[in-house]
Parts: C-alpha cells; structure tokens; sequence
C-alpha cells in the first residue's frame, strides 16, 4: 500500500504556486520605462466588482501601474508616454482558456487522421498559428490540455525566446493516460499507482505547470466515454504527486463513474461533467456535484465542442439534403444530445449547486471562436458577470496565476481588452476585439 503525502491539500486550503518555477510568465522584450494611458467609457475589473465609468488603465512595462476614474488618477507625462482613447470602449481583463489543444485545428480531420499524416514539425508550426489566431480573439493566456512529445514546451519556449508571438501558456505538456486510453499517442501512458507517481515527476522535469489526467475515455478510436479509466487509488497517486510538487491537477471526465473516482481523489477540476452512463444514457449525480461544490472543485464544461461538431453536421445536412447518410444522422443525433445534457448539467451546478465554472474551448477543430463557449455559458442560465469572471478572474484562481494575471489590478501584467459594445448587456460583444494587450504589448 502506498503511503500518500496527504493533508496539506484539504479542502479549502490555499495551494502556494509552484515551487520550481513560475507558470505563465513571458520574457517580454518592451522598454520598461514606456507608458500607455488607456481611456475607456467603461471598466470591469474582472472581480465581479461592478464596473468603473470612464476609467484609466495606466500600463508601465509589461505591467498595470494604475487603475480609477479617469481624473483620480495620476497620469504620467513626457515623450515615453502615449495615450490610447476609447471613450465607448469597455475595458475587461485578458482572456483565459482553460483549455485547449494547440496541436490540432485541422477541420473535418479525425484525431488519427492528424496525428498518422503529421509529424511533430507541422504540428508544431501549426500550434504557432492557433496560438496567434486565438490571441486576437482577446486570449491572453492559455492551459494547454495536451499534445504530443514535446511540442507545446518548444511553443512556449520559442515565445520566451521572441521567435513568436503568443498567448501566455500554462502547460500540461502531455496528458497522463492509461495504456491505449484517450491522447495515448501523446506518449504518456502510465497504469498503476507507481507509474502514474513517475509520470507526473517526468512531465513536472519537462516543465508542467499543471497535471492533466484522462479518467475516461473520449472521441478517440479505441476508447469509449462510457467508462472510467482510472481507478480512485490511481487518480490519488497522480493528485498526491502534483500536489506535492505545488502543480494543479485537471481530469477529463465523460463516464460518470470518472467523474466519481476523480472527486473523491481531489482532483482540482473536472473537464466536461459528461455524466455518460454505461448504457449509453446521461444521468445527473446531485451528490458528486455537491461534493464538488463543497471541495472546491472547478468545473470546466467545454460546452463548445459538441457544438462545433453539431454546427458542422447540420452544415453537411444542409448540403447533402437526401444524400446525408445514415451514420451522420446517428452522429448528429447523438452529439445533439451531448450538446443539451451538457448544458443542463452546467446550469443545475452552477444555479443549485454553486459550483465555478471557468471557461474552456477544448480548442481543437478550430480557433478563434472563444466567445461561442461564453454564449453558451450564458445560455445555460449564467449570468453575463459570472461569464466574465469564469473567463478572467475566477480562471486566473483556478489556474493559480491570480498573482500574476485575470483582473485588472495594479501590480499584475497588462493582459487587457477592450470591445466596442457592452458584455454586460449582451456577452456577444466579446466576440470582437478592439484592443487586445498581452504584458503591455499591444497585439490588436
Ligand atoms: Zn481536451
């Protein structure tokens, strides 16, 4: 039996950030001395505060100097300072994805399909590309959920570098799974308690800012999303490892049974909440996501990807007309479904539950359409300021970076927006970037 380091990590209990290095910091090469002077009609911090009227943002270097209403604030002078207006512009945090898969993005491609005709190189360069595209959506930071090898540490290693221009990247590097489980061919399979403890020490030495798990299976061939992978002992070797080395842990999680075993092993957060049953059904458990409320846990529903896959087939149907065969209309079906389950089970956790959604794209047919998650975020009853926190602040805590970025505070890097129409109002004003600012380098 193997002895577990547990109690540090209770409920509840603040987790100190890494101890081996800091996640999501970039080398950003500005002078540190020049000053950007924003003006906006209006400003959300990213706490859940309610919004300052014509605020200031004062930038200097990658970092926020200072924040108010524009005159309460002191606003430097002289030729190292420039000024940008936008008297109807809404300012928020950066955006955060909590989880994406920069590797893929190669629409109407199986997982297989890419992983068999793509060498790590293309994959590479393509991760550069999603990367670029989604920061001009307004995302300033990503949790990378896993890719093969070693391509994301090369990615974000090349940004530090300069070579390329990216969001910041909180890296899992490669998803610890079962022989033959979901992302196998990422090359980080491990069964059995001790494995899995040498896993994470490996992906830590590789440079993990967080450990991602696969509990279940998922829409890869030879896996099913109706069972579990992991057992509880294993799940609480894998959290036990992470968390001694100070590094969050995310499960993914169709198979309600996954969802269980991950809870109860103290999993920081849960990908999906399928709550997919043996035979195929879906069934909502109040008592895991109780104890998911009372841990802690943070839930990332991933609400988007179903509905990607059910806006592509109902495209094709569209287009095929009689032709759509009988197999897309089985898929569509059953994605639909996968699509309604899923946000009703967002709404109940969130509404009666009080469990914190952060939001995630799963990013992998495409990039660029951050804000379609946060629609549907709202669609499952959440209201628009609680969208816009489970997108910066609340998903900076869950990503343990609210020390460095998430809300519009001084002291914190200069990972802001500003869009043209209010999110308040209509959370589809996220959708169009006027500003973006990643570390005060202004990137839209
Ligand atoms: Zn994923």
């Amino acid at each position: 039996m193997a002895t577990y380091r547990t109690g540090v990590f209770a409920p509840g209990v603040p987790r100190p950030s890494s101890p081996l290095r800091a996640p999501g910091r970039l080398n950003i090469f500005i002078d540190p001395n020049q000053v950007t002077v924003i003006n906006v009609g209006s400003m959300i911090d990213g706490t859940g505060a309610k919004p300052i009227e014509k605020a200031v943002v004062v930038v200097e270097g990658t970092k926020i100097k200072a924040v108010g209403q524009q005159g309460k604030v002191s606003i430097p002078e002289g030729q190292h300072v420039q000024t940008l207006d936008f008297p109807n512009g809404h300012l928020l945090p950066g955006l955060m994805d909590s989880h994406t898969h920069l590797m893929f993005g190669v629409p109407g491609k199986s997982y297989e399909q890419v992983i068999e005709s793509d060498t790590d190189e293309i994959m590479l360069l393509r991760s550069i590309g999603n990367a670029l595209t989604h920061m001009k959506s307004g995302v300033t930071t990503m949790r990378e959920n896993g890719a093969r090898n070693k391509i994301t540490f090369n990615l974000r290693e090349g940004g530090n570098r300069g070579y390329v221009t990216i969001p910041r990247l909180l890296l899992c590097g490669r998803p610890v799974t079962m022989t033959g489980g979901h992302f196998f061919w990422c090359n980080q399979e491990a069964d059995g308690v001790d494995a899995v403890r040498a896993a994470v020490r490996e992906l830590v030495k590789d440079g993990a800012d967080h450990i991602k798990i696969m509990a279940s299976g998922g829409g890869t061939a030879i896996t099913s999303l109706l069972q579990p992978s992991y057992t509880v002992e294993e799940l609480t070797a894998i959290v036990d490892e992470a968390h001694n080395m100070g590094k969050p842990t995310t499960a993914h999680c169709h198979a309600t049974q996954s969802i269980a075993n991950a809870v109860e092993a103290g999993v920081d957060m849960i990908e999906h909440l399928g709550f997919n049953e043996p035979d195929g059904s879906y069934k909502f458990y109040p008592h895991v996501v109780e104890q998911m409320a009372k841990q802690g846990t943070y839930l990332s529903p991933t609400v988007q990807t179903g509905y990607r896959g059910r806006e592509s087939l109902l495209n094709k149907k569209e287009e095929q007309g009689k032709k759509f065969s009988k197999e897309d209309q089985v898929r569509l079906d059953w994605v639909a479904a996968k699509c309604e389950n899923q946000l009703a089970f967002l709404g109940r956790a969130w509404s009666e539950f009080g469990v914190q959604p952060i939001a995630g794209t799963d990013a992998i047919s495409g990039f660029g359409d951050y804000c379609i998650g946060l629609e549907l975020m709202s669609d499952a009853g959440m209201s628009n300021m609680g969208v816009i926190q489970a997108a910066t602040g609340t998903a900076a805590k869950a990503m343990h970076v609210e020390d460095l970025t998430g809300t519009v505070v001084p002291g914190l890097e200069a990972d802001l927006i500003v869009v043209d129409n209010n999110p308040l109002e209509n959370i589809k004003a996220l959708r169009k970037m006027t500003m973006v600012m990643r570390g005060g380098e202004r990137i839209v």
